[in-house]
């Protein structure tokens, strides 16, 4: 098991945002976390990635209590998180929003081969190396804002919405996309409300209601569930 989540709690002032909420990532899964907006699936990562505090509960990395610990630590032990909204940083180029998913590396000597690689997965970053990030159409910036995050060189590699936003070819492309990264050893977390999509590339899933998870399973299991097609599947 890589990452497991005890009873956490997270509060914003006096909103209960998550409540006692349990679930697990093991290494190599693609676990996708599913509901409707307002469910507290970005509260869950921010905790995760250390930018929000629980009010209870654990977060287990690799063995490690780890909610207490700073967002820099955590990332550096090797959890990286896709924003919402992807969050690139306008006013710098391609390369230098890259050269920041790296910035608390300290194997420098593996850069090269790795910035190669996201390059091969993303040839349309390498095309553009140069430009401004900000001048980037939204799926482009999207293959940004995970190429980023993978020259972090992550263990776990936190989504969030990956596909908001997005036209359709663009969101068949990135979903793709997740898939290969699996295939080449990163365990993810992904949060999404195009379900039916998240759960499709899914090996579990969990749907969070209000703050609490209500239906767990594998991503076909779930998919074939009459109150997942009811609630999140149209139908
Ligand atoms: P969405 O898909 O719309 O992004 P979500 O499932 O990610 O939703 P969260 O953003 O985690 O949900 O929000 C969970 C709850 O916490 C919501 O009721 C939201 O209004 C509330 N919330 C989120 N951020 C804050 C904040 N900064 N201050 C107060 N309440 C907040």
């Amino acid at each position: 098991m890589l990452l497991k989540v005890e009873d956490l709690s997270v509060n914003y002032g006096v909103i209960h945002a998550v409540k006692s909420v349990n679930f697990e990532v093991n290494e190599g899964e693609i676990v996708s976390l599913i509901g409707a907006n307002g469910a507290g699936k970005t509260t869950i990562l921010k905790t995760i990635s250390g930018l929000m505090k629980p009010a209870d509960g654990k977060i287990i990395y690799e063995g490690k209590e780890i909610q207490k610990e700073k967002s820099q630590n955590i990332v550096a032990g090797g959890i990286s998180q896709v924003p919402e909204g992807r969050h690139i940083f306008p006013g710098l180029s391609v390369m230098e929003n890259l050269q920041m998913g790296a910035f608390l590396r300290k194997d420098r000597d593996a850069l090269k081969k790795d910035y190669d690689n996201v390059f091969d997965r993303f040839p349309v970053l390498g095309e553009r190396k140069n430009q401004d990030a900000a001048t980037l159409s939204g799926g482009e910036q999207q293959m940004l804002a995970m190429g980023r995050a993978l020259m972090a060189k992550p263990k776990l590699l936190l989504m969030d919405e990956p596909s908001m936003g997005l036209a359709p070819i663009f969101i068949n492309e990135i979903f793709d996309i997740i898939q290969a990264i699996q295939k080449q050893g990163t365990t993810i977390l992904l949060i999404e409300q195009n379900a039916s999509k998240a759960l499709s590339i899914a090996d579990r899933g969990y749907v969070l209601a209000t703050g609490s998870i209500v239906l767990t399973g594998t991503g076909q299991e779930l998919l074939a569930n009459a109150d997942v097609q009811k609630a999140y599947l149209g139908g």
